[in-house]
């Protein structure tokens, strides 16, 4: 028998260097385990208000056109049998949280990228095929979960192949079998190229990643600029060397609201404001991150949209201060007609950690009285 050793790796298990797992339909899954009747069923999870959209549909649903973003009252007239549940986001977080520490005692640098969706990197692991294939069983007899599996020799590759076969998906490839396998697919399914930068690109007649492949470079960087147009070159040759573990960089993190009906009482904007203010900073905390630019969004009954910001001194992630700049800001802007959508904002992003500042703002986050006035004596505007 040979001896086990890297040197035994065939050239295509070296090229596996990362992994994408995604959870299949994951709200949806989480509701069957506790509904079992349902199974088979077409199910939704979508919100109930007449602006709610569908955050999961299952299988059965989604054959019915129903799928994620679409609104719910349109996916109730799709699928008028479909059962409608309400987003339970605790459950799924806490499944959520045993299933990553699952995918972190199989593989040590994990890339958490969404509540179901990770970037695993299985550099070094004797064979990533099999490794994978223990992990997706360990899961579905410990979760009872279904996932999808993408391997190949980038992140590009590997997210693109877990969602080429859902649900229970197990898709190996090269960068070169990506290239042909996805040949005449549009654009948009790689990601980093948005439905904007896709209009862009069918405009020019590129509408598969072959044609934009094989696009000349004068053409692209022309029409997005010389970093942008090589940069989507190099996408549709599934050509990427982000590494596991170092997720592009948060430059900000905002909550925002569409209202059932359209707010009239500036009180019921504070409250409403004040709230999301709250529950931005509480993430911010959670994720040690802070930001001096403290922004907001009005949009109108006319759909008249505006953003006003303000930069504070030092940068937080302190609740009263956020909600503070948040309520003048709005009081500034006055809304002159019914206000259909609110939304704040924190931007200018740094880790808590490198901060001097650090101990804080997590402290500022958890403590959301007591340090009113603090926009008075920071010179804001009053
Ligand atoms: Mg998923």
């Amino acid at each position: 028998m040979p001896p086990l050793g890297a040197t035994d790796l065939s050239a295509r298990d070296r090229q596996l260097r990362v992994a994408h797992l995604d959870a299949d339909a994951f709200y949806v899954a989480i509701e069957l385990l506790r509904h079992p009747e349902l199974r088979g069923k077409p199910v939704v999870v979508a919100g109930s208000g007449p602006r709610a959209v569908v955050t999961t549909a299952s299988y059965e649903a989604r054959r019915h056109g129903v799928g994620s973003a679409l609104p719910a009252a349109r996916a109730r007239r799709l699928c008028p049998d479909a059962v409608f549940l309400p987003p339970d986001f605790r459950a799924y977080r806490e499944v959520s949280a045993r299933l990553m520490r699952l995918v972190r005692s199989h593989v040590e640098k994990v890339e958490v990228v969404g509540l179901d969706e990770a970037y695993l990197d299985l550099e070094g692991l004797y064979s990533p095929r099999a490794a994978m294939r223990r992990l997706v069983v360990e899961i579905e007899r410990s979760l009872r979960l279904t996932c999808s599996v993408g391997v190949g020799p980038n992140k590009l590759v590997a997210k693109v192949a877990s969602d080429a076969d859902k649900p229970a998906g197990f898709v190996v490839l090269t960068r070169e079998q990506a290239c042909a396998r996805f040949a005449s697919s549009p654009p948009a399914i790689v990601p980093g190229i948005g439905p904007k930068t896709a209009a862009r690109l069918a405009a020019l007649e590129l509408r598969t990643l072959a044609a934009l492949a094989a696009a000349p470079q004068e053409l692209l960087i022309a029409h997005f600029g010389p970093n942008m147009g090589r940069e989507l070159a190099r996408r549709a040759r599934f050509e990427h060397d982000g590494e596991v573990g170092s997720p592009r960089k948060v430059a900000s993190e905002s909550r925002e609201r569409t209202f059932d009906t359209d707010l009239r009482d500036p009180q019921h904007m504070r409250e409403a404001l004040a709230r999301m203010a709250s529950e931005l900073c509480h993430s911010l905390a959670a994720h040690r991150r802070i930001g001096r630019t403290i922004g907001i969004k009005v949009r109108l009954d006319d759909f008249t949209t505006v953003t006003r910001a303000h930069t504070v001194p030092e940068p937080t992630c302190d609740p009263a201060l956020v909600s503070e700049v948040a309520l003048r800001l709005l009081s500034q802007y006055a809304p002159a007609r019914p206000v259909r959508l609110l939304g704040v904002r924190v931007a200018g992003l740094s880790a808590a950690d490198a901060s001097s500042h650090d101990a804080e703002p997590a402290r500022g986050a958890r403590d959301s009285t007591g340090t009113g006035g603090r926009a008075r004596q920071l010179g804001l505007p009053v």
